[in-house]
Formats: structure tokens, sequence, C-alpha cells
């Protein structure tokens, strides 16, 4: 492989271009996939500031590829959205996550939440609030459990089919939130109109917090703006115990990130349900 100077891509002598081929090649890879069940998830818990307890699991798409190992979202979900595979890699997340929250039910643990990431493509499917309620119906589960994480810049496409899939699971009494809030686009009126029930802050600012000032006031801001909104609001990213303490300090509700623990497989996050952070 030789550097193409004007693009930066690394071609191969024969001149393909290499993301190209991978590109072709990761979508066969990635059907197949779909096909041996090589798709799963992980759980990385949400804990409310005040009490430690853990009030939520956000689940997160991992593919076990048979020869290259573990390949992360960021790698393949794009993929998923272009080719539309989203689609079904999307419902098949929400199964898994229902079924294992409903596993830990019947395994004598407390509910808890359970927070799936949605893209844009999978709202404009015309049938997605009736996939998501057929799939709450058949692994019987509580719509006040879910919680859908949709990304702000969802609202500039400004879709009926999307307006209408998120009304529609609101409808159904799941819950709504807003990942990377901060980062995208800010007219703040959907808000309300969508009756969102979460803002989760951006792991950038987070990041920030507490020795910068922009970093503190857009979190401090975040909070405020839920608290007023009378809407839930989590911090993500939280890596070491300042952050924890500057976000207890100023009222922010809930907290995520490696500080607290890093995603887990369902065996292990079973076991951080059982003992408790701490
Ligand atoms: P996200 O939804 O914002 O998820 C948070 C990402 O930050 C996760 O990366 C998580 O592992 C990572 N993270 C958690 N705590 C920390 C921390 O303290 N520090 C840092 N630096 N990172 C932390 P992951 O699992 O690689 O996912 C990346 C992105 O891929 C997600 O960002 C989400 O946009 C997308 N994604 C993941 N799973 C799914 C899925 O099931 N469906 C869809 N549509 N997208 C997904
Ligand atoms: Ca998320
Ligand atoms: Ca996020
Ligand atoms: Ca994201």
């Amino acid at each position: 492989a030789k550097r193409n100077g004007k693009n930066g891509y690394y071609v191969h002598s024969n001149e393909v271009a290499r993301p190209t081929v991978e590109h072709i090649v990761l979508l066969s890879d990635l059907r197949k996939a779909i096909k041996n069940n090589e798709l799963s998830i992980v759980f990385q818990p949400i804990i409310n500031v005040l009490t430690k307890k853990i009030v939520a699991m956000e689940a997160l798409v991992r593919w076990y590829h048979p020869e290259q190992g573990v390949i992360p979202p960021n790698q393949f979900i794009p993929l998923a959205e272009e080719s539309g595979l989203i689609v079904p890699i999307g419902e098949s997340i929400v199964r898994k996550a229902l079924k294992q929250q409903q596993a830990w039910i019947q395994e004598g643990l407390e509910p808890i939440r359970i927070a799936v990431n949605v893209s844009v493509k999978e709202l404009q499917d015309q049938d997605f609030a009736k996939r998501m309620e057929a799939a709450l119906k058949d692994l019987k589960a509580s719509p006040e459990w879910l919680e859908l994480e949709i990304t702000e810049n969802m609202m500039i496409y400004n879709e009926p089919t999307i307006l209408n899939n998120l009304r529609r699971i609101k409808d159904l009494g799941v819950r709504l939130s807003i990942d990377d809030f901060g980062t995208g686009y800010s007219s703040l009126g959907y808000l309300k109109r969508l009756d969102v029930d979460t803002l989760k802050i951006d792991q950038s600012f987070i990041r920030d917090c507490p020795h910068s000032h922009d970093g503190r006031a857009i979190t401090d801001t975040i909070i405020a703006l839920a608290q007023h909104l009378h809407m839930n609001v989590i911090a993500e990213g939280v890596e070491n115990d300042k952050q924890l303490q500057y976000l207890a300090n100023r009222g922010c509700v809930e907290a995520q990130g490696y500080f607290i623990s890093p995603p887990l497989k369902s065996e292990e996050a079973k076991r951080l349900l059982q003992k408790g952070i701490n």
C-alpha cells in the first residue's frame, strides 16, 4: 500500500481505493454477522449521583467478528445506516436489551431502565413505532422502563415520518432521551413539543469539567435547563472523582462513565446490579 497524497487514503498497487474495498467487504461481512448472530450488546451502568444506585443501563452494540475480533460501533454503524441494515440491526438490539431486562427481573433484581440508541434512519422507517410496540409486547416489557436515545440533529430533518414515530413511541409510554446534548441543532422548542424525558450532557463538556470555565458554564446551563423543564439529566463520560463531585454539587441527577463503570457483558452487569457500586 502507498500513500495517496491528494486525499490521504492509502491505495493498493492496483489503484483501487482501500476504503471502498474495505467497505464492500465489511458490508458483506455485516450481512453475514446478522445471520450468524455475531452482534451483541454490552451494558453501561447509569447511577443516581446522590444515592450511587444503578438506575439504568445503556445498551451498546458490539460486533464480535470471527477474524477481526471486536469491531466498535463507530466502525460499522455508519455503514449499517448507509445500507439500511440499521433497521433490522436496531430492532434486534432493542429485543436483546428488553430480553435481558426481563431476565434480570425474573432473577429477582429490581427493574431498571434500559436505554437504547436509535439512528435517524430507523425513525425514517414508517413502521418503527409499530415494531417497537410489537417488541415490547413479545417480550412482556413495560414501556416506561425503556428509554430511546436520539440525537438533537434528528430535528433538523423535520420530517413527518420521524415526528410521527416519536409521537407514537411517546404515546406508548416509552421514554425519550436526547444524546450528546449541546453538540447539535440548538432550537429548544422541540424538547417540550416532543415531551423529551432526559437530556444527556455530551462527554466533551464533562471532559472539560471542572477545570475549564466553558466546560462548567455549558454543563451548569444544561443541568439548569433540565431542571426548569422538569427533565432528567445524565452526565456522560465521567472519568474521575472530581467530575462526579462537581456534578453532585451542581444537582446533576444521573451519571455514566468509566469512573463509574465501563460497558459490561450481561453476566458482569448482573453481578454489579447485585452488589452495587462501591
Ligand atoms: P454514545 O451513544 O454517545 O455512547 C457513549 C460512548 O462512549 C460509548 O462508546 C461508550 O463506551 C463510551 N464511553 C462510556 N463512558 C466513557 C468515558 O468515561 N469516557 C469515554 N471517553 N468514553 C466513554 P461505544 O460503545 O464505542 O459507542 C459509540 C457510539 O456508537 C455511541 O455513542 C452511539 O452513537 C453508537 N452506538 C453504540 N451502540 C449503538 C446501537 O446499538 N445503535 C446505534 N444506532 N448506535 C449505537
Ligand atoms: Ca447513547
Ligand atoms: Ca452520547
Ligand atoms: Ca453519539
